[in-house]
């Protein structure tokens, strides 16, 4: 519930209230703003009644939190976050490029991947090193020894590295060799893993799950917020439709939806969303053009010979081509690139 108290209310009644809350074990959000002050109790909605704060004379008016999703919701927190992976920026006015190969396949091929995309001007880069591949005889990605050819990179170019997790155990080594955690499309309700992410600070790429709908979507976000960790970027790549001339359906509805719904900062995928690289460059534009925050691109220096996704992949002249269309185009919607 929301909680806004009268324009004489002291930090004292504010304080008290805190304590009521979370003497409930709810969780309590404090937001003292120039003309109010407004406080947020979340959580079991039965406990939430005991709280009978319409009784305290501090207390201007109580208001229901209508969507289920609370803390990534608007209704709480009207402004756009902005979310850092290293030293660089996703929401505001800044359309954040994340962009490589689908999976780290060498050290060779990771360091020219990395020129590419860094010379091109994106932001920051990415590569699986552990891959949820759908057949078991795909390309698994290289494991642990990947962690080592992405320090590499980091190094190399000074970018920050974002790079998916599939397993709790590996979440401490990642934790420190990566800027920021993928969570993929099949692990988007892996709960256990929303959480345990949830309790560290590490910013997290969060993408949608194949079949699940917008509320689902947020709700997998609101476990990592609920956990503590409040640095989350959406990403829209597509879901399935009964379409199949694409590899999905990128949903660019659900981009604008989400925007006015949610303050967390949404990133698009174009190259999962069509599968189909000719595609990727109409589709980033419709991206930018609908509100989205950034792209996530993927991006190989000979995509015929990418052990994964390479049909999707980019080569670097086409990865020149969409950031120098998109940097004449971005200012056109209020973006920095
Ligand atoms: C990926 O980013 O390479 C990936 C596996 O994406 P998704 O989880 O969206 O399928
Ligand atoms: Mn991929």
């Amino acid at each position: 519930m929301i909680i806004i108290l009268k324009d004489n209310a002291t930090k004292e009644d504010a304080d008290f209230i805190l304590n009521k809350i979370e003497g409930l074990n709810l969780k309590s959000l404090y937001m003292p703003g120039v003309e109010r002050t407004v406080i947020g109790a979340i959580g079991d909605e039965r406990v939430l009644a005991q709280l009978n704060l319409e009784a305290n004379p501090c207390v201007e008016e109580v208001k229901t939190i209508l969507s289920k999703y609370k803390l990534v919701g608007r209704e709480i927190h009207h402004h756009d976050s902005v979310v850092k992976i290293g030293n660089t920026e996703v929401g505001g006015d800044q359309f954040h490029i994340l962009s490589g190969p689908c999976a780290i396949e060498s050290l060779e091929l990771a360091l020219e991947s990395a020129r590419i995309v860094s010379q091109a001007g994106a932001h920051s880069f990415r590569g699986g090193i552990y891959k949820p591949r759908t057949s078991p005889y795909s390309f698994q990605g290289l494991g642990d020894s990947g962690l080592e050819i992405l320090r590499a990179v980091k190094e190399k170019y000074n970018t920050p590295i974002v790079s998916e997790i599939i397993d709790i155990n590996d979440l401490e080594k990642m934790a420190k060799n990566v800027d920021a955690l993928q969570i993929g499309a099949r692990n988007m309700q892996n709960y256990v893993l929303l959480e345990a992410v949830g309790k560290s600070k590490i910013p997290i790429f969060l993408k949608r799950g194949m079949s699940a709908t917008i509320e689902e979507f947020l709700l997998a976000a609101e476990y990592i917020y609920n956990s503590g960790n409040e640095n989350i970027i959406l990403c829209e790549r597509g879901i399935r439709t009964f379409e199949t001339a694409t590899r999905n359906t990128l949903d660019l509805n659900a981009v604008a939806y989400i925007k006015q719904k949610s303050h967390l900062p949404v990133m698009v995928d174009p190259s999962h969303g069509t599968g189909l690289r000719e595609l990727v460059i109409p589709l980033s534009k419709a991206a930018l053009a609908v509100g989205a925050d950034g792209l996530m691109i993927e991006t190989h220096p000979n995509p015929v010979l990418a052990l994964s996704d390479g049909r999707q992949s980019l080569n670097g002249s086409q990865f020149e081509k969409l950031m120098n269309e998109l940097k004449i185009l971005a200012p056109h919607f209020g973006k920095k690139i």
